[in-house]
């Protein structure tokens, strides 16, 4: 039963590198058909906040981390919980595209569920429903063993994105997923996004102030001041935070000031 309002919920999250302490007291709110966009300078620790909400900071050597993320109203961080079924449940797009290249279209869409044991789960149904999630299916249909490496960098991103769903995770979190990408993919990706949060919560970092309007319904706005570790300065309705902030950091970040 979940013990949450929240689909996917941090609690005092703070992170250290060694002896630096670069994220302190993140707790925020993911709900289920909500995209929330995280925005801020580069440094203040967003890379590093997504990655403690499926663990996968754990694979980065130094880095220490207290607080907790509750999905479904389980810690993720409890004693009995895999790390690997909590991947599989918060799937992550990364800023590079990321497929395997040689491996075919189709190879890859499935490889996540291979690699996780999961083989009774594939079927050509499921290819095929994850590159429609993705938006890309037309495109690609008549030639899925083609390698991935033939596909456009905006294509290889829809597909890490097919790849994640394939796995039918309640949430998807995206590290800028559209740097670097053209305009035409760009707004493919945002639209993709707007249609699979009628299925999943998604968090997504990006630089692009247009973009966080366009996709998001809440934005966490991060900062790291001298020298201190990041933590959110505002956190609300993303209308509210573009249009009527309340700390005047944040108006000065999303009006391009620093
Ligand atoms: P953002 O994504 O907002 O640009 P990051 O989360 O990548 O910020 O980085 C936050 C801070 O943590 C930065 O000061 C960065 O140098 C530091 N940092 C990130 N990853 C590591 C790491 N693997 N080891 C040591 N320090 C790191
Ligand atoms: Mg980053």
């Amino acid at each position: 039963m979940s013990t949450s309002n929240f689909y996917l919920e941090s609690k005092d999250i703070n992170v250290w590198f060694g002896e630096r302490h670069v994220l302190k007291n993140v707790s925020l709110q993911f709900p289920s058909n909500e995209v929330t966009a995280l925005i801020g300078p580069s440094g203040c620790g967003k890379s590093t906040f997504i990655r403690t909400l499926n663990r996968m900071h754990e694979l980065i050597s130094g880095a220490g981390l207290a607080g907790s993320v509750l999905l479904d109203g389980q810690d993720i961080y409890g004693e009995e919980v895999d790390p690997t079924s909590v991947r599989l449940r918060v799937g992550m797009v990364f800023q590079k595209p990321n497929p395997f290249p040689t491996m075919s279209i189709k190879e890859n869409v499935l490889s996540g569920l291979k690699l996780s044991g999961r083989k009774n789960e594939i079927s050509d149904d499921l290819v095929e429903t994850s590159l429609k999630r993705a938006s890309m299916w037309t495109e690609v249909k008549d030639r899925l063993n083609d390698p991935a490496i033939s596909l456009s960098g905006g294509q290889q991103q829809r597909l890490c994105i097919a790849r994640s769903l394939a796995m039918n995770p309640e949430v998807l979190l995206m590290d800028e997923p559209c740097s670097a990408l053209d305009p035409g993919s760009t707004r493919r990706i945002e639209e993709t996004i707007l249609e699979l949060k009628e299925s999943m919560s998604i968090v997504i970092v990006t630089h692009n102030m247009q973009q966080a309007q366009r996709v998001s319904d809440k934005t966490a706005f991060f900062l790291a001041e001298d020298g201190n570790p990041g933590r959110v300065v505002e956190f609300g309705d993303t209308e509210d935070v573009f249009n009527k902030p309340i700390d005047p950091r944040t108006n000065d970040y999303v009006n391009g000031h620093f």
